[in-house]
């Protein structure tokens, strides 16, 4: 008998995050494989979990994952976990589960946090669509090649960043993909989480004036469909006076001007006919 690996998602944060399922198969597996056994040591505490933890992270997962596969086929159940989040993204375990896969070893995924999509539920963008693109590059030219290769998506990009590099990366997204509409998630699940939501200038600004940005961050980004032009309250107004002077009806202006912008039309309606008073 040929054992499992289960891939087990542990919390981004907030202990409570853990589900009965992720408990019970950590306390009934022969052993765990984490990405840092003293980090979880506080998750697997605090469910007095005693199960044997062995370290797989990206520096030895290459060898492991042969040892691993090996006990596997013993007949050992396994269960692998990452510091935070569901393994696999942005975490170690691909080269581990790919091999358990070539050898035929049943692979069970145990559900539960991830940042990217707990951070896409509530950032207000599209969520029908959406395209995960992990850490960005860290060097300029590199990153600048991806930006302007997630430039064409329809749907909304999601970046993982590192609150050093979370100014640089959303500077080089204004410039390669435009002031698009974004969600900047901070510190989901715990204490200090936040939501900073606008136009990609206005983000950067906010976090411009704070003296350091601390934390964990995932940035979204709407994509190239959903892109609204962001347009100032003088710009809309210009636009609308260019129309009237043309004597286009109010309907079609709004209608021209909202498709132009990305903006509602009821919206752009309003604005026409409170500027037509004030004429
Ligand atoms: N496996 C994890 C998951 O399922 O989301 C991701 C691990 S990756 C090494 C770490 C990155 O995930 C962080 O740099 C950050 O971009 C994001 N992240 C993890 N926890 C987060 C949190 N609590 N709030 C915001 N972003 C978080």
């Amino acid at each position: 008998m040929v054992g499992t690996l289960y891939i087990v998602a542990t919390p981004l944060g907030n202990l409570e995050d853990m589900t009965f399922r992720a408990v019970r198969m950590l306390k009934e597996a022969d052993l765990i494989a984490a990405e840092d056994t003293r980090h979880s040591k506080k998750l697997l505490n605090h469910y007095g979990i005693t199960t044997p933890s062995i370290a797989c992270h990206e520096h030895n997962e290459a060898a492991k994952a042969c040892d691993l596969v090996q006990r596997l086929e013993k007949g050992t159940t396994i269960a692998l976990i990452s510091d935070a989040g569901t393994p696999l993204i942005s975490d170690p375990g691909y080269r581990l589960v790919s091999m358990a896969s070539e050898k035929g070893i049943p692979i069970v995924p145990i559900p539960g946090c991830n940042a990217a999509i707990t951070g896409l539920s509530a950032s207000g963008l599209p969520t029908d669509a959406f395209i995960f693109l992990g850490f960005a590059p860290k060097k300029q030219g590199r990153l600048d090649n991806f930006l302007n290769d997630a430039a064409h998506h329809k749907a909304t990009l999601i970046f993982y960043e590192s609150p050093r590099r979370v100014i640089r990366l959303i500077s080089s997204a204004i410039t390669v993909l435009g002031d698009r509409q974004a969600c900047l998630a901070r510190e989901l699940t715990k204490q200090y989480e936040e939501f900073i939501r606008g136009p990609l200038s206005a983000i950067l600004s906010t976090l411009e004036n704070r003296e350091t940005v601390k934390g964990e961050c995932v940035l979204f980004i709407t994509g190239d469909a959903e892109q609204p032009v962001a347009l100032s309250a003088e710009q809309m107004e210009s636009m609308i006076m260019d129309g009237l002077n043309q004597n286009i009806r109010t309907g079609e202006l709004a209608k021209e001007i909202a498709g132009y912008a990305n903006f509602p039309k009821s919206k752009v309606y309003d604005m026409i006919l409170a500027l037509k008073k004030r004429l």
